[in-house]
């Protein structure tokens, strides 16, 4: 089923899962307040906006409450990350993922109401941790 989703911001991990959203054919709106970010995914995502997304109206004028799923990837700003998240769960957006710095960052996100929080290094450090033990059983 097709859904609309946003990413809001281009760092590694919100790139990479634009480009794979836009590659399975997803509407993909991307919002960035740097530029040269946005002139980078301007042809890969269906729309690329600069705007700060802790700045509500800007949100709201940009429909964001017409996105299925809006994915909070900002990384090292943990206040933009969490103010951003808390506009979000005011507007009733209907799920919301948010990549998580650390354990606090985390534990916050939880609490203002983020339907699902990752934390990519440490999620993907245990899968691989797993998958070296279940190659390990495969390799006796
Ligand atoms: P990764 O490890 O995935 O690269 P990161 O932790 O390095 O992530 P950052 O570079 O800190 O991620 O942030 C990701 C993006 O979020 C950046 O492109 C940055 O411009 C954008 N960003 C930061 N604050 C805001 C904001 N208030 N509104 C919109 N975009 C923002």
């Amino acid at each position: 089923m097709k859904r609309d989703y946003a990413v809001i911001g281009l760092g590694r991990f919100g790139g990479s899962i634009c480009r794979e959203l836009s590659m399975e054919g997803m509407e993909v709106l991307v919002i960035d307040n740097d530029e040269d970010k946005i002139n980078e995914y301007k042809n890969i995502a269906s729309h690329a906006v600069i705007a700060d997304a802790t700045d509500e109206a800007s949100l709201k004028e940009l429909g964001i409450k017409n996105i299925d799923h809006v994915i909070v990837a900002i990384g090292d700003n943990i206040q933009a990350s969490i103010l951003t998240t808390v506009i979000l769960t005011d507007l009733g957006i209907k799920k919301i993922t948010v990549k998580a710095q650390n354990d606090y960052h985390e534990k916050i996100l939880n609490k203002i109401g983020a339907d699902n929080v990752v934390h990519p290094e440490r999620d993907m450090g245990k899968r691989i941790a797993h998958n070296i033990i279940s190659n390990n059983i495969l390799d006796y």
